[in-house]
């Protein structure tokens, strides 16, 4: 009956699209989609009632068969075509002691205030990549659902939180999980990168007095610490030359380096740290990096990204020739082909010598301390020898995910609060990982291999 009036209204539009000079096929595949939207959403109920009456009252947490059960508790919540309304069966479970909603786990809502699995995976999708104003727009136009922002928001967060909580619980599997391991495997090297950004948060908002006058400054800004890993021979490069990488892990986080390292060990090992013939951690001169290296993967080499070495060599050559920048130029060129193509060791040796004959005063304090540099880093710039192996020597994807993320989460204008960064980062890591259908298990789509 419906079915049929749809088939005719949506008839009638074709019949107006074909008199009307002034509409397009756009209008009716907007007009279309309004024509059999309620034939949609009352099938749509119809099934999430059948499937609702199907589900055996046990309990969806622990099997156990659920008691003292009541039917018709109805509960709505909006779907893809429109709100719809369901009837459920409630029931206790003794051995949880709680009461339970069997259906709602079958239909795929109980993390949600009342949004089904489409809804939340369009909003934890449009929220993880746009501010909540724009998404809440961009929705509408594409749906023609309308969610305020502050729901969209809330939803979306619930959404990073269960994201959080799945995290946890695989991050935990990959730590114990004994790999298969392939036998035919050829041996490969696991490339591990790390670098930090920083974002915005106002959770003390609108204490800022009260704290300076307890004579705490408040923190606003805070490390997103970041990490990447591949498989050496994943890393390839396209027909026109540009280098790719087929398979990569992505791990971003507000929580510290404890949260960072828990979860990039883990996501290494998902990725095959376990098999790999030996492991390269390449990062900035940042201490954190290494200090966490030489704790989490003391076996793993270590490699400075060299466009960081190079900049250093600079800051030696600004400090000798100040604002010539032609003889900057070619005190530099000789030396980068060396650090790149040759030894790191010569390099320092020539700034050593440098050093020696200077005057004391601020050029010898600058060189001298580029020098320490060098020599600090000596054992990480074996740049030649990465070259050879076919290796990276920067930290290139990293630094390059760093700015993709600060292009979502630093806006001119935004503030975050750590839970709220932290939920959206997590889903936006889903996303990059290929994870995305392990929280909506109706979509099949995979990003990381589209
Ligand atoms: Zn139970």
């Amino acid at each position: 009956m419906l079915a049929a009036r749809a088939a005719c209204t949506l008839e009638q539009s074709i019949q107006r699209l074909v008199l009307a000079s002034d509409q397009n096929l756009g209008h009716l595949e907007r007009q279309a989609a309004q024509d059999v939207q309620e034939l949609l959403r009352q099938s749509v109920q119809r099934g999430a009632q059948a499937k609702a009456d199907a589900t055996p009252p046990v309990c969806p947490v622990c099997g156990h068969q659920l008691s003292r059960l009541s039917s018709g508790h109805a509960r709505t919540f909006q779907t893809r075509f429109g709100p719809i309304t369901v009837e459920r069966t409630r029931g206790y479970c003794k051995r949880c002691r709680k009461w339970r909603v069997p259906a709602d786990a079958g239909l795929g809502l109980e993390e949600s205030a009342g949004y089904s699995p489409a809804m939340q995976d369009m909003v934890a999708l449009l929220a993880s990549k746009m501010p909540v104003e724009e998404a809440s727009t961009v929705l509408e136009h594409l749906t023609a659902i309308k969610l305020p922002r502050a729901t969209l928001d809330r939803e979306a967060r619930r959404q990073g939180e269960r994201a959080q909580a799945l995290r946890k619980q695989l991050d935990a599997q990959a730590a114990t999980e004994k790999k298969q391991l392939e036998l035919t495997l050829e041996p490969y090297q696991m490339i591990i990168q790390l670098d930090a950004w920083n974002i915005r948060e106002r959770d003390d908002w609108g204490q800022s007095q009260a704290m300076r006058r307890k004579g705490q400054e408040p923190e606003r800004w805070h490390w997103v610490y970041t990490g990447t890993c591949f498989r050496l021979d994943h890393r390839g490069q396209t027909a026109g030359g540009r280098p790719v990488i087929s398979e990569r892990g992505f791990v971003a986080t507000r929580a510290g380096l404890d949260a960072l390292r828990e979860q990039l060990h883990a996501e290494a090992l998902r990725r095959g740290l376990g098999q790999a013939a030996g492991a390269l951690i390449i990062g900035d001169g940042a201490a954190w990096i290494w200090r966490l290296a030489d704790d989490r993967w003391p076996q793993a080499r270590q490699r400075l990204d060299c466009y960081h070495a190079i900049q250093h060599l600079a800051a030696v050559g600004r400090a000798l020739f100040g604002e010539d920048k032609a003889r900057l130029k070619a005190w530099l060129k000789p030396l980068v082909q060396q650090l790149r193509n040759d030894s790191s060791l010569k390099v320092v040796r020539q700034l050593e010598e440098i050093l020696v004959p200077l005057p004391a005063g601020a050029i010898e304090r600058a060189v001298a301390q580029e020098v320490e540099y060098f020599h600090e880093h000596q054992e990480r710039m074996d740049y030649r020898a990465g070259r050879r192996a076919g290796e990276p020597i920067g930290s290139g994807p990293v630094e390059a995910t760093c700015r993709q993320m600060q292009c979502r989460f630093k806006r001119p204008g935004q503030f975050w609060s750590l839970k709220g960064d932290e939920a959206l980062m997590c889903l936006e890591t889903f996303w990059r990982n290929g994870r995305w259908h392990l929280l909506f298990p109706h979509t099949a789509f995979n990003p990381a291999r589209n």
